[in-house]
């Protein structure tokens, strides 16, 4: 039976309960539909057509139908699809796949745990973190550190990290205690009076106090984005990261660094952490980017320091008892390896570094609308906040919807922009152009 697009959009209303979705005009107005997707354009039901400023959701790296990742997926899907990974059962793609993320990222990241994406790649790190601290004799070692505005994803404990509190309404939290929140470096909103680098030295000395307070013999991790992502696209001050991970050292805590977002290219490298921000984590979390949005992976990769105490036998049959049905999937990880490759065949992160500043340019040039207070970012991705009052930085207040009337006005313009609060993000598709650029900008403008 050929189903309409008005019986797609009833069945939505009725079947489909959508993530982060506002249900007082989800019932009323329904879904968008997206039908199609070709290169950095998405195609709705009406055949009309959108720059997807977004990526779809800061994960379509590669663009739309790309016949190479398609064919890697049917042939892998062909050849097996599945088998269990658990023990000691491989699949060639997932084996080739871990291969090649310990040669693309920094230090010795060189132990990867596939996961189903980002969330339950931060998951099962912070289990991993106990694990490996009760392997070691320290069982009092357990509390995490993470920041206001970040966002570590959707799961019981991750959304216990993340630290976007309109995430948090009339939801519990789980394990009171486990994780502690330290400032966002959110230099837009920094106190008044400080520059760049007296803003720093605050951030560092609040996690320190906050380590002492808490007892070093307490806490086992930080984690953080190199770059906050949904808390709004903020840029560390210079040196943040690196003194945050100095400070790790000092107490003997791990550094978890959330790359869901900002590795695999949308910074112009394979991960961001060591080369823009010279530190290197000890586990660093990836997804999205990984397999380019066409089908769902994450990973959490440890250091050679985790992997030895983890993988070392503690008694006869003792087993590390964790894991997915669908950690190292075939398909998945053979859509990784395409990935991959097409990055490296065509230098994407080359791309990037080149149209990145042009693009944080073209943006810049609406810091000249009264309405916009900042525009940030860095390479592909960017944050517009949108103020009331841009001489006192004034917000507008929820009611306002100011960038959801940003979004709607760019979509009738045939481009997608992602509204987060008061902030208008784009995170486009790496291989944009620049007349992608120069069009997605005019588009703002207006
Ligand atoms: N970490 C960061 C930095 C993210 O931006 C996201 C999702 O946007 C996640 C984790 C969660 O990933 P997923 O939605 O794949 O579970």
């Amino acid at each position: 039976m050929h189903q309409t697009n008005a019986d797609i959009r009833r069945l939505d209303i009725e079947h489909f309960i959508h993530p982060y979705t506002d249900f007082a005009t989800f019932k009323s107005e329904g879904s968008q539909i997206a039908a199609r997707a070709s290169g950095v354009h998405v195609i709705d039901e009406n055949g009309q057509r959108y720059v997807d400023g977004i990526a779809g959701l800061w994960c379509v790296n590669l663009g739309h139908g790309r016949r190479e990742i398609v064919d890697a997926i049917a042939e892998q899907a062909a050849t097996m699809q599945y088998y269990n990974p658990f023990g000691h059962t491989t699949n060639i793609p997932a084996t080739l796949l871990a291969a090649e993320l310990a040669e693309l990222l920094p230090g010795s990241l060189n132990h990867v745990f596939y996961t189903t994406g980002g969330s339950t790649a931060n998951d099962l790190a912070i289990r991993m973190v106990h694990y490996y601290f009760n392997r070691r004799g320290m069982p009092r070692k357990k509390k995490i550190i993470s920041r206001v505005d970040a966002y570590h994803g959707s799961t019981y404990v991750t959304a216990r990290l993340t630290g976007i509190h309109a995430t948090k309404y009339d939801f519990d939290e789980v394990a009171e205690g486990l994780v502690h929140h330290v400032s966002a470096a959110n230099l837009y909103r920094r106190p008044a009076g400080m520059d760049e680098a007296a803003f720093c030295n605050h951030l560092v000395s609040e996690f320190e106090d906050r380590i002492l307070q808490l007892g070093p013999d307490n806490v086992a991790a930080f984690i953080a984005e190199p770059i906050m992502g949904a808390g709004g696209v903020m840029v560390a001050p210079a040196g943040y990261h690196a003194r945050m991970h100095a400070i790790c050292r000092r107490y003997g805590m791990l550094y978890i660094a959330d790359e869901v977002v900002t590795a695999f290219g949308r910074l112009g490298e394979w991960s961001a952490s060591e080369t823009l921000y010279g530190y290197t984590p000890d586990i660093m979390i990836v997804a999205k980017g990984l397999t380019s949005g066409y089908v769902p992976l994450g990973a959490a990769i440890f250091s050679s320091e985790i992997y030895d105490v983890i993988s070392t036998p503690q008694r006869k049959g003792a087993v590390l008892s964790l894991g997915f049905t669908y950690t190292g999937h075939a398909v998945a990880c053979a859509a990784g390896r395409a990935t991959i490759a097409m990055m490296k065949r065509d230098d994407v992160n080359q791309h990037v570094r080149k149209i990145g500043p042009l693009f944080q340019g073209l943006l810049s040039s609406l810091r000249s609308f009264e309405v916009v207070g900042d525009v940030r970012g860095s390479h592909l991705m960017a944050g517009i906040e949108l103020v009331k009052d841009r001489h006192q930085r004034l917000p507008f207040g929820a009611e306002v919807g100011a960038a959801h009337r940003v979004f709607l006005a760019c979509r009738r313009r045939g481009l997608i922009v992602r509204p987060i609060g008061n902030v208008v993000v784009l995170s486009p598709p790496l291989v944009f152009s620049q007349e992608d650029c120069r069009e997605t900008c005019r588009i703002m403008s207006e």
